[in-house]
């Protein structure tokens, strides 16, 4: 069986041929982390982390890259605006790094709540930027790149001429994009409007800024992914993938500096996961619509009508295909939430089905069409249509209208291990071996607490609250009695 994966540069499904089997090389886009992780990155994480996962389990190892972007990622262009996380540390008065860093745990802590797996090696933008200036002098070299009043630009007009490579991944005209560039500031310093920096000169106030031969700048967005895919996967590698809205320009000119830097493309397989809309509106904080997953999680959000579990959001992602777009409402989200939890009570009461001598259902053949799914492209729809076909195997043998032996119904318990589980990575909140525990040690405290309380004692009563509070415990007076729930 062969995996078929859509490439976007090619625009067609090509057949899956890692350039060192069973090595894998993959670089994907990370965040640019200067604010809290929204619904728009869980979609990359998971898509990424699928990819990651299945791989893995056809026996490929896979060296896995995403950035950590902490530095030249501006506003609304490359070239222009003011950093992104430089402005957001001069508006709360802190070191451009404490924003980073803060955010970056965020981002994680959020990606480890969806049960996103860690990629091999996070590099991050500022941590390479000698890598960067070293192939900002090869694109110098080969002459597609040019000095400009400190800075360094990348000419377009040139290496289209000579290449007729530029507009390949994204599939743009360049005299369109020269035609719609706006007019930004330094671009009296460029030959060509759609010209990109690789190294810009710091203004005074710029916080962010590192020695170069050119001026005292920073790195161009573009260009920190090119110097950290080629330091640790190679020049060429296999997968380079990201959210379809850094196609272009990011992606275009990621080829663009390879081209010129190393004599050919980057990578063999473009693979881009679809954009994640709300009420069929494209997200944005001035929409208003911008939901961050701590949100969703807590159901904090004015959009939201409740809280939503990590893996509710996973499965609701994971129910549309990457390469389609996907649109949030609490329906829908409610609607996977109801899928989800089918899925986790069949897994769980497989260990209530009594086996008999013979077998009347085929497990093999669901377990195939797993394969034949996720090797369609990571078709992860599919897969889980093929997963509910199992759930209802699982309620015929528990009322028994099938009959299973023992060795299917270990076939049966590995199906939903193999691919619900771990390529799927759904993880069964509710079944962790401590939880039994856990509730009866709450339960204990909660009545140590009503004791207290009967005995005037409020000091020990909020302390009791409090401390159950800093465990992520939250507990709740009403006239029903209290509850509680682990945040
Ligand atoms: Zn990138």
């Amino acid at each position: 069986m062969e995996l078929y994966v859509y490439n976007t540069l090619t625009r067609k499904k090509e057949i899956f041929t890692p350039i060192n089997s069973p090595n894998v090389g993959m670089y994907v886009c990370g965040p640019t982390v200067y604010g809290d992780a929204h619904l728009g990155h869980a979609r990359p994480g998971i898509t990424f982390d699928i990819i990651f996962r299945y791989l893995n389990f056809l026996g490929y190892k896979v060296r896995y890259v995403r950035n950590i972007t902490d530095v030249g990622h501006l506003e609304n262009d490359a070239d222009q605006g003011e950093d992104k996380i430089a402005k957001k540390a001069r508006l709360e008065q802190l070191e451009p790094m404490e924003i980073a860093q803060f955010y970056t745990k965020r981002y994680l802590d959020a990606m480890d709540c969806l049960n996103v797996l860690r990629p091999s090696i996070q590099p991050t933008a500022s941590g390479h930027i000698i890598e960067q200036i070293e192939i900002v002098k090869k694109i110098l070299d080969s002459g597609y790149a040019y000095i400009s009043e400190g800075s360094v630009y990348f000419d377009i007009v040139k290496y289209q001429n000579d290449t007729h490579k530029y507009g390949i991944l994204s599939n743009r005209v360049l005299e369109d994009m020269l035609a719609t560039t706006r007019e930004l500031e330094g671009q009296n310093e460029k030959r060509n409007s759609a010209d990109f920096a690789l190294w810009k000169k710091a203004q005074p106030e710029h916080i962010m800024r590192w020695p170069s031969v050119w001026s005292d700048g920073f790195p161009g967005w573009h260009l920190e992914c090119t110097a950290m895919s080629s330091k640790y996967l190679g020049e060429r590698f296999d997968i380079h993938g990201g959210g379809l809205d850094l196609l272009f320009p990011h992606h275009e000119s990621e080829i663009a500096q390879s081209m010129c830097a190393f004599g050919h493309e980057p990578a063999n397989y473009w693979i881009h996961n679809n954009m994640i809309t709300i009420g069929g509106q494209k997200m944005g904080k001035s929409l208003g619509n911008f939901i961050t997953l701590e949100e969703f999680f807590t159901g904090t959000h004015k959009m939201l009508e409740r809280a939503y579990s990590p893996m509710t959001i996973r499965f609701f992602i994971l129910q549309a295909h990457y390469r389609s777009t996907l649109d949030f409402s609490n329906d829908a989200l409610g609607a996977a939430e109801k899928g989800l939890k089918r899925l986790l009570e069949a897994q769980r009461s497989i260990k209530k089905i009594v086996t008999s001598k013979e077998s009347t259902v085929n497990i093999e053949e669901i377990k195939q069409k797993c394969f034949e799914a996720m090797n369609d492209d990571f078709n992860t729809p599919i897969l889980i249509s093929n997963l509910f076909e199992a759930v209802t195997i699982v309620n015929k043998l528990l009322d028994g209208s099938e009959k299973i032996n023992e060795k299917a119904i270990e076939e049966l318990n590995q199906l939903f291990e193999d691919w619900f589980v771990n390529v799927l990575g759904i993880k069964d909140e509710q079944s962790s071996n401590m939880m039994p525990t856990i509730e009866g040690l709450v339960k204990m405290i909660i009545d140590l607490r009503k004791d207290a309380r009967a005995n005037k004692d409020w000091a020990k009563s909020d302390e009791l609250r409090d401390q159950l509070a800093t465990l992520g415990i939250k507990i709740k007076d009403s006239k029903d009695g209290v509850s509680w729930n682990l945040e």
